[in-house]
């Protein structure tokens, strides 16, 4: 059966086609510019070319009625009719307190992802036009919701909570949730199946190192700790988000600058990390380049994500009392041996061995072992996949309606 798996950003939809339970890819794409000129879509049936077409998109609806018409398509289509498709899995990103794992999609549970909107108010409401469209468009298709801060909901108060006033608990729901979920979840699984380990009995940190970058303590399978938080800036420098910054600091520049929270927030969000310390670029291969030619603020990024990861990888130890694994994924960790090199070299305490060999050829999209022999703890590279995630949750959440 197909399951189609749809991530929808504001103005963005990609999609990918599994055949279930084989978990195969039949066809992969992208939306792009929704609701602005210029929309275009790109579509690959997998083994062929890809194909890219302008077209007039003026909304998810109208975007979602090209994907199924690409999907049903005489040379590019991979299904006979809309019959083959059993459901559709949508990436959420927000579900507050009361997602703790996916769910099939109800009025109730449109209203409650509404709810999280405050939460996060540039995404939920972009997710929530995916679910919209497509509910119009097959009113009878099964629709489930794969939560970001799902897996995370597992934390207890200890880590999740602030030492601010409990009213802006209460009130405003002011706590760490964590997001990459269900890319921490894939890896912290895959890496036990990869060390031939039921992932109950390990202790893992999983380093999800992108455009954002989260690392989380995932212990017998459950997160107990992560470094994002109420929202998506703090924990280690990003491309454009700062990390950890004080938060007088803050409360500082705005002072003197005369800035709204708006501005401020545009700074920590969309000009600071990688990007607003180097002056050169938010994308690591930039900062890895100019650091080569002895660039010292490019140098300076490298060395502080390093450090920045280190740390975290050492807290998590402590906080689950041991460490059997580290993983390294997603664009950073799955491509950048030398910030994975960095990293280890600071863990070797904790024994934490990291081969140079194993380490240089694991890129684009390898997976495997980069500790040496003698390492105490497992350092694996996983190639993440989200997507994956969600059509098995859709798989497994819509079965029983078909
Ligand atoms: P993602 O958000 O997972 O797509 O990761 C995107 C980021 O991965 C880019 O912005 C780069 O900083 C980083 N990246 C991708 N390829 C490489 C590479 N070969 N070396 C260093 N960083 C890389």
């Amino acid at each position: 059966m197909k399951i189609l798996v749809l991530n929808c950003g504001s103005s963005s939809l990609k999609y990918q086609l599994f055949d279930m339970p084989q978990e195969t890819v039949a066809a992969k794409g992208l939306v792009e510019r929704i609701g602005i000129e210029g929309s275009r879509i790109k579509h690959t049936r997998t083994g062929s070319s890809t194909i890219s077409k302008d077209a007039d998109i003026p909304n998810h609806k109208v975007a979602l009625k090209y994907v199924v018409d690409l999907l049903l398509d005489g040379d590019e289509g991979v299904i006979a009719s809309l019959n083959e498709l059993a459901a559709a899995g949508h990436r959420v990103v927000h579900g507050g307190e009361k997602f703790a794992s996916s769910v099939l999609v109800d009025d109730d549970v449109i209203e409650a992802i509404e709810e999280c909107v405050p939460l996060a108010p540039l995404h939920n409401p972009a997710n929530l036009t995916g679910i919209r469209a497509m509910k119009e468009l097959l009113p009878d298709l099964p629709q489930v919701a794969v939560f970001d801060t799902a897996f995370h909901q597992t934390m207890p108060p200890k880590a999740y909570m602030y030492g601010l006033p409990y009213r802006y608990y209460t009130t405003y729901k002011g706590r760490r949730y964590g997001f990459h979920g269900t890319s921490h979840y894939y890896v912290a699984n895959r890496a036990a199946q990869l060390m031939g380990k039921p992932v109950e009995g390990l202790k893992i940190v999983t380093c999800h190192l992108g455009n954002g970058s989260s690392i989380t303590a995932v212990d017998g399978g459950v997160s107990v700790d992560t470094s994002l938080g109420f929202g998506t800036v703090p924990g280690v420098i990003m491309g454009t988000r700062s990390g950890d910054v004080d938060p007088t600091l803050v409360l500082h520049i705005m002072e003197q600058e005369n800035l709204s929270a708006a501005n401020m927030s545009h700074i920590l969000h969309k000009e600071s990390g990688f990007l607003g310390l180097s002056g050169i670029s938010s994308d690591l291969r930039d900062i890895e380049e100019a650091m080569e030619k002895g660039n010292e603020r490019a140098t300076l990024v490298v060395e502080m994500l390093a450090y920045g990861i280190a740390k975290f990888i050492g807290a998590y130890a402590a906080a689950m009392r041991g460490l059997d694994c580290i993983v390294f994924t997603a664009g950073i960790g799955e491509n950048s041996p030398l910030v994975r090199e960095k990293v280890c070299d600071y863990l070797e305490f904790l024994g934490v061995l990291c081969d140079k060999d194993k380490n240089g050829a694991m890129i684009r999209g390898n997976e495997g072992e980069i500790s040496g022999g003698a390492s105490r703890v497992k350092v694996l590279v996983i190639p993440t996949n989200e997507e994956l995630v969600i059509a098995r949750d859709t798989y497994r959440d819509s079965v029983k309606y078909l």
